[in-house]
């Protein structure tokens, strides 16, 4: 085989061998916080794996904790997968099969290969011995059939505390590998279920339901991270000691993705939610697929992203400005261009009358095939940003400084004449120039020689625009820092005021936001009213392929 994809090749050997006619797979989320750019592998290794085998992908929820399992989280899930453009086959829950679950746990009992174990949580944790020592078997080990089913049929019927007895399945405590020491299948946990209500006092683990959930629609592929290859060998015993049918579901883990500067748990990403550091599970800094589509990445960037860290076997740490490269190769193809200002300075054009005005076309996008162009109106009054105008230039720069030429995007080459000082006399006020006639693009005079071409807005049509740019919540662990509120970033997010930006960043343009010129990638924030923020989807710098 030659791919470089190991879990394609096993699939590809097993059609060819006739182990299987069709593959199936799940994406198995357990419905306990939205999904994040890690969940986003998965689901492109699962359903891609169906995509391109003409195979099924069922939407698994793995919901056998119904302590921190809700509604919210299912329907977020859900809608997540639909905006990444897969479909699945069957919505499922493990919760659906709780009565087959616990058919086939009195299958074992009946089998002797399970037992009710009556050892504290902590005693249970204590006997299971190390990686250099066996267990030591429970004393309850040898309880009889028959007692056995009959205080587990009493455990689901209500007879005992929550905690006091557990399920355990009869495999070997001395196995060198530690989730065969017995481990419990079944605990007893009074908790209001978001599906089953208070139907079951009863429910099964994790490492129990899930090669159940598998065998029942028969997958055939069931992959999962690294951290379960050791729970390999118990998934195969359940699948074979609970009386399903061959061929039996096959385990394959592949590495997680791990991403420089975050955090891809959810149990702190829900820790940013509740503490009020975030504004939601959504919230653009949030390396959730729901953040980042609130922020403007596009789904096919994402799925252009899984598609190049590919599927290893190996943990590694993936660096996120190649998921920033993504999103900025996709926007470069599909965002249309717009002229803003992120601190405006007033230039007033000596040589235009105030009622005057230029109409220039400009390329909405320049890579488009479709080369839609859109009117910019010159005037009197512009604003250009601040930083493109130096009153002691340094060598080489190329913008406006005193005396100085520069070409307006699209537009004329203008050339500074005056530069006014506010009353007190600490900053520049305005500038005075005048344009040069017959210089703009096409024109007469167009060849004349300017090195730098800034961008610009007319006062009149400028809209007054909110500018949030966003850096990462957290920051990696330095000098030994590792505390997670620690590791918070209190800059993650810059507000800018009062910049402005042409009226096509209104009215125009593609879904998928606009390039600023030379600023950077943003999309308007549709909840933000009047105050228009536009959010930074990503920079313009490309960091990635520099370090290339
Ligand atoms: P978390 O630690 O964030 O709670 P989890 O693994 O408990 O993650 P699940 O909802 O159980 O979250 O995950 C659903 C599927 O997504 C699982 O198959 C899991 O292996 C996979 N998955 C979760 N995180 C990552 C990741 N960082 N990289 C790749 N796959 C992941
Ligand atoms: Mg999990």
């Amino acid at each position: 085989m030659n791919s470089d994809n190991f879990i394609e090749d096993i699939i590809v050997s097993d059609l060819e061998t006739n182990k299987i006619t069709t593959v199936i797979t799940r994406f198995p989320p357990e419905p306990n916080g939205y999904l994040h750019i890690g969940h986003a592998k998965s689901i492109s290794i699962n359903f891609g794996i169906k995509e391109k085998f003409s195979g099924k992908c069922n939407l698994r929820f793995d919901d056998t904790n119904p302590v921190k399992e809700d509604l919210e989280y299912v329907d977020s899930i859900k809608e997540d997968i639909r905006w990444l453009g897969y479909t699945w086959d069957q919505e499922l829950y493990a919760s659906d099969y709780f009565d087959k679950t616990y058919a086939a746990a009195i299958t074992l009992i009946k089998k002797g290969l399970a037992y009710v174990c009556d050892l504290s949580a902590e005693e249970i944790r204590e006997t299971r011995g190390t990686l250099t020592e066996p267990g030591k078997e429970s004393p309850y080990r040898n309880r009889s059939i028959d007692t056995n089913l009959e205080l587990f049929i009493n455990m689901k019927e209500g007879a005992y505390p929550d905690g006091s007895k557990v399920l355990r399945a009869k495999i070997d405590m001395s196995s060198p590998n530690i989730n065969m020491r017995d481990p419990v299948i079944y605990r007893i946990l009074r908790a209001t279920h978001h599906r089953t209500g208070d139907d079951w006092l009863i429910y099964p683990m994790y490492d129990f339901a899930h090669p159940i959930g598998d065998a029942i629609e028969h997958v055939t592929h069931s992959i999962c991270t690294l951290e379960f290859e050791n729970h390999r060998p118990l998934y195969d015993w359940v699948t074979e000691n609970c009386g399903f049918d061959k061929p039996y579901p096959q385990q394959i883990e592949f590495a997680r993705l791990n991403m420089k500067n975050t955090v891809m748990s959810k149990r702190y990403l829900k820790k940013l939610v509740d503490d009020g550091f975030v504004t939601g599970w959504d919230d653009p800094r949030m390396p959730t697929l729901s953040g980042m589509r609130e922020r403007g990445y596009p789904a096919l960037a994402i799925r252009e992203f899984c598609s190049r860290i590919g599927v290893a076997k190996a943990n590694s740490e993936v660096d996120s400005d190649l998921l920033e490269f993504c999103v900025r190769e996709h926007l470069n193809k599909h965002a249309d261009r717009v002229m803003a200002i992120e601190k405006p300075l007033k230039v007033i054009i000596e040589n235009i009358a105030p009622d005057q005005y230029f109409d220039f076309y400009v390329d909405n996008n320049p890579n488009s095939p479709s080369l839609n162009k859109h009117d910019v109106r010159l005037r009197r009054e512009i604003y250009i940003d601040d930083s493109d105008f130096s009153l002691c230039p340094p060598p080489k720069y190329h913008r406006l400084f005193e005396g100085g030429m520069v070409r307006l995007k699209g537009a004329y080459v203008l050339k500074h004449l005056k530069t006014i000082m506010t009353n007190d006399n600490t900053k520049i006020d305005h500038l005075v120039c005048e344009y040069l006639p017959d210089t703009a693009p096409g024109e007469s005079n167009s060849s004349i020689k300017v090195k730098g071409v800034i961008q610009w807005v007319s006062v009149f049509d400028a809209l007054d625009i909110v500018l949030h740019k966003y850096e990462s919540l957290l920051t990696d662990p330095k000098g030994g820092i590792t505390n997670f509120n620690e590791r918070l970033n209190a800059n993650s997010l810059e507000v800018i005021l009062n910049a402005k930006a042409e009226p096509f960043a209104l009215t125009g343009g593609s879904d998928c936001g606009f390039q600023f010129m030379r600023m950077g990638y943003y999309k308007l924030d549709p909840n933000s009213g009047d105050s228009l923020i536009f959010r930074r989807i990503v920079s313009l710098k490309d960091k990635f392929n520099t370090k290339m």
